[in-house]
């Protein structure tokens, strides 16, 4: 974990953040595209304690992959804080679909037939659009969420012919063991073939390679927060 040049000083929540906006601006600087992508802090599993820490720091994009645990702790922090914008990350089961909707404004985990059909119940049902990715499984692991490459352009357009569901965007997560960039240039592809702006790719350890081909959120969790406890 970094800690700066004054040896015992343990970087603050707001010093990590910033350091990681510069990084990111650094990369894609670097890669010549003008802006950078959005930072979506991934405040999973962390202590309240520091998301107040980057809420205070004006910190207002964060993601959470687990729709039991983010209930337990945003509608409150809401309350306090305004204009935050809350992603589902982590894979939705069918029978909380109707809670995803009612917290989230994006939910960036849309992989199946049966989540599309229950997104587009409760989107109808609630009155309420959060927006929607289709997460795309770039490695093809067996053991990992996400529609095969081969079988997303298919699904994104099922999403929106036979379930009426607008579709923003796409996500990835590369395999661990993999460099990551022919996977973040493949889901670029994906997005851009299908007219999808929202592309959300890179973690803590290769937030800066998204930035530079093509994301447009980047979802960093230790990188700001510290290890997870
Ligand atoms: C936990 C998580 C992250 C953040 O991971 P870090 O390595 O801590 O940055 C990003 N995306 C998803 C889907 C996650 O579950």
């Amino acid at each position: 974990m970094p800690v700066d040049s004054n040896a015992d000083h343990v970087l603050t929540v707001a010093e990590r953040l910033a350091e990681v906006r510069r990084r990111l601006l650094d990369a894609c600087a670097e890669a010549g595209r003008a802006s950078a992508p959005a930072i979506i802090a991934v405040s999973k599993k962390q202590p309240r304690e520091k998301v107040i820490e980057a809420l205070d720091a004006g910190q207002r994009v964060f993601g959470e992959n687990r729709v039991q645990e983010a209930q337990g702790k945003w509608p409150e922090l809401r309350k306090i804080y305004d204009g935050v914008e809350l992603h589902l990350i982590g894979p939705l089961q069918s029978n909380k679909a109707s809670e995803a909707v009612a917290l989230f404004d994006v939910i960036e985990t849309v992989d199946r037939e049966k989540i599309a059909r229950a997104l587009a119940t409760e989107i109808a049902r609630q009155k309420k659009r959060p927006r929607l990715l289709v997460q795309v499984n770039t490695g093809d692991e067996p053991q990992k969420a996400g529609i095969a490459p081969e079988l997303a352009d298919g699904f994104i357009s099922d999403c929106r012919t036979k379930h009426g569901l607008m579709i923003d965007g796409v996500m990835c997560i590369p395999p661990a063991e993999e460099p990551p960039a022919p996977h973040f240039a493949l889901l670029s592809a994906i997005a851009v073939r299908n007219g999808l702006e929202v592309v959300s790719m890179g973690m803590s350890g290769d937030y800066q390679i998204a930035g530079q081909l093509g994301a447009t959120h980047v979802r960093v969790g230790s990188a700001i927060f510290g290890d997870r406890p």
